[in-house]
C-alpha cells in the first residue's frame, strides 16, 4: 500500500506536467534561437499522449542537436509520469523508505530518499572528480 494519497498524486502528476511544459517551451525556444525550427514545431505539436510517439523521434533527433541535458529531463519526467500509479512510486530506490509527498511535489523525478540521494551525490562527485 502506497503512503501517497489520491491527492498526492494528483499534485505529484500536477508538478510533472508543469515542468513538463516548462522544459519544452526552453527546448522550442533554444531550437528557435539556433535556427532549427523543424524541431521546435514537433515539440510544439506534441502534447498529449498521442503525440509520444513523435516526441520520442523528435528527442531521439535534438540530442544530436547540443540538446542532451533537456533531452534526459524530459525522458526523466516521462519515466516519472509512467510510474505515477505504481504502488511502489515514492519509495526510495536504494533504502526502500517512504520519499515524502512534499519531496516529490517539489522534484517528482526523485527517486531516491533525502539521505540516499546526499550519499549518492557525494559518491557519484567523488568518483566523476576521479575520472577526469
Ligand atoms: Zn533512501
Amino acid at each position: 500500500m502506497s503512503h501517497l494519497t489520491q491527492k498526492d498524486r494528483a499534485a505529484i502528476r500536477q508538478a510533472l506536467e508543469d515542468q513538463r511544459n516548462k522544459l519544452i517551451k526552453a527546448m522550442q525556444s533554444a531550437l528557435e534561437q539556433s535556427g532549427q525550427t523543424q524541431f521546435a514545431e514537433v515539440l510544439g505539436r506534441a502534447s498529449g499522449d498521442s503525440a509520444d510517439e513523435a516526441l520520442a523521434i523528435t528527442l531521439g533527433d535534438i540530442s544530436a542537436a547540443r540538446l542532451e541535458h533537456e533531452v534526459r529531463a524530459l525522458q526523466a519526467l516521462e519515466n516519472a509520469r509512467l510510474r505515477l500509479d505504481d504502488k511502489d512510486f515514492g519509495l526510495c530506490d536504494d533504502c526502500g523508505e517512504k520519499i515524502p509527498a512534499a519531496r516529490l511535489v517539489v522534484n517528482p523525478v526523485a527517486t531516491r530518499c533525502v539521505a540516499c540521494q546526499d550519499h549518492f551525490e557525494h559518491t557519484y562527485a567523488g568518483q566523476s572528480h576521479a575520472s577526469i
